[in-house]
């Protein structure tokens, strides 16, 4: 039981996952039992419409500086300037922040490299092979929603 709910938790096999990392989830969420509830727990809360709903309200707030089917390609980047690329659009600013799962950010060309460190971590962390659905269901006496 143990195995199936580190394993769920964890998105990946358990043979991905370091005995380190796993003793160090359960500490973190005060055991095992919040990782797993719906009531008080973890499961237990959900965002109304969906957490891309988010999203959606973030780029209509934004407008047009969201661009959508235009992944970064390039990356040039020095200590105080950094340059981000696709395919139809070039920015530069100060700063980026990169929130791609980390395995894709191979994908990018980054100039100059990434320090070595940075580019082994990014070889060492593949994303997980579990994926996940959610449904409702809506019962027929009453027509609650379960
Ligand atoms: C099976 C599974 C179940 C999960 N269940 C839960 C749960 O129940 N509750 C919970 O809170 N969390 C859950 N998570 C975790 C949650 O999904 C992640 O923590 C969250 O999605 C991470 O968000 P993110 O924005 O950091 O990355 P992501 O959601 O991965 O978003 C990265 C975005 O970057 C975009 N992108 C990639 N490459 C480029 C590029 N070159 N240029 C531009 N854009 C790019 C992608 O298209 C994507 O939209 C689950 C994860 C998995 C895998």
């Amino acid at each position: 039981m143990v195995t199936d709910i580190l394993t769920e938790v964890s998105t990946c096999s358990l043979s991905e996952v370091s005995f380190l990392g796993a003793l160090h989830m359960v500490h973190a969420n005060n055991g095992i039992q919040d990782l797993i509830s719906a009531e008080g727990g973890h499961q237990q809360d959900r965002v109304r419409g969906g957490s891309t709903s988010i999203l959606y309200e973030m780029q209509e707030r934004l407008g047009e500086a969201v661009r959508l089917s235009s992944p970064v390609r390039d990356i040039a980047w020095a200590l105080d300037r950094v340059t981000v690329s696709s395919h139809d659009v070039s920015v530069s600013a100060r700063r980026a922040i990169v929130a791609i799962p980390p395995w894709l950010s191979e994908r990018i060309w980054w100039d100059p490299p990434l320090p070595r460190d940075r580019a082994q971590l990014i070889q060492r962390v593949p994303s997980g092979q579990i994926f996940r659905s959610t449904w409702s269901t809506t019962r027929r006496s009453g027509g609650r929603r379960d």
